[in-house]
């Protein structure tokens, strides 16, 4: 193929990257997003939404878990405070049991891509409110601002996590244009993004990497499995997310998340998203 060949497939073909976060991500017809987890709604107090979440995500009040309580309950109980239906979408693998057993629409997945968090609270959802990632600190900014290498460890995931990050690197998704790049070696970068559960035979692989890592460093966990253990929460094998010797700089949760939701996260990280 000759350079004019090169050029004009170029230009039959157009600009392939998305024009996110310029524009609105296009996102899949079956995507489920950030849900919205309204506890006024919740009148029947079945409980059915816990019983069918296989990763225990959701938290009912207690006079739900006490049905013999629900003749006092009040409107309070069931729309404010800590003691009320919530959803921890850190747990959550986004199957959609709980909505569709809902009967009072009390929990609604939306098309929201935006779910990336600061905290490990940031993310136990209860009421229309969602606290979104923030930015690193001044100093950090100065360091990582511009370009940030991260070295990748799978610390047993199923590779889902590990493909929708890969896919970050293609033509369309470009993520080398925001200064963001993985390193084959952690000498060479400035954070950890972590996948998988952290199996036990893995963690000393992890705790090497981490410490092979220069200072300052950060720490990025990527879907269910990472943040708390996803199905394999609780396994013996496993140490049900990272453990806690590793500080978490930020939180992206999905079973696995959407490379949108991955990009927004490591965007909004950077001080480069507000909104
Ligand atoms: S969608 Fe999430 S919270 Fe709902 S049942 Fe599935 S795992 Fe549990």
């Amino acid at each position: 193929m000759g350079l004019i060949d090169i050029l004009l497939a170029r230009a039959k073909q157009g600009h392939r990257t998305i024009g996110y976060p310029k524009n609105p991500p296009v996102l899949p017809e079956l995507f489920q997003g950030r849900p919205i987890v309204r506890p006024e709604l919740c009148r029947s107090g079945c409980g059915k939404c816990a019983d069918v979440c296989p990763t225990g995500a959701i938290t009912l009040p207690t006079h739900i878990k006490n049905p013999e309580l629900l003749l006092f309950a009040t409107s309070d109980d069931a729309g404010g405070g800590d003691d009320t239906l919530s959803l921890d979408v850190g747990r959550c693998i986004f199957c959609g049991e709980c909505e569709k057993v809902c009967g009072d629409k009390a929990i609604e997945f939306t098309k929201e891509h935006r779910m990336a968090a600061s905290s490990r609270e940031a993310l136990k959802l209860s009421g229309e409110t969602y606290e979104m990632a923030k930015a690193l600190d001044k100093k950090a900014l100065k360091v990582f601002g511009r370009s940030l290498k991260l070295r990748q460890v799978s610390a047993g995931g199923c590779n889902a996590c590990e493909a929708d990050i890969n896919v970050l690197n293609t033509v369309v998704f470009d993520l080398g244009r925001f200064g963001i790049q993985f390193a084959a070696s952690p000498r060479h970068a400035d954070g950890l993004l972590i996948t998988g559960p952290v199996t036990k035979n893995m963690e000393l692989a992890l705790r090497k990497t981490w410490d092979a890592v220069p200072e300052p460093k950060i720490v990025i966990a990527v879907g269910a499995c990472a943040i708390n253990g996803g199905l394999y929460a609780g396994h013996a094998e496993t140490r049900s997310g990272i453990p806690s010797w590793l500080k978490v700089d930020l939180y992206i949760p999905g079973c696995p998340p959407h490379p949108i939701t991955i990009l927004d996260g490591l965007l909004r990280l950077l001080g480069k998203l507000d909104e």
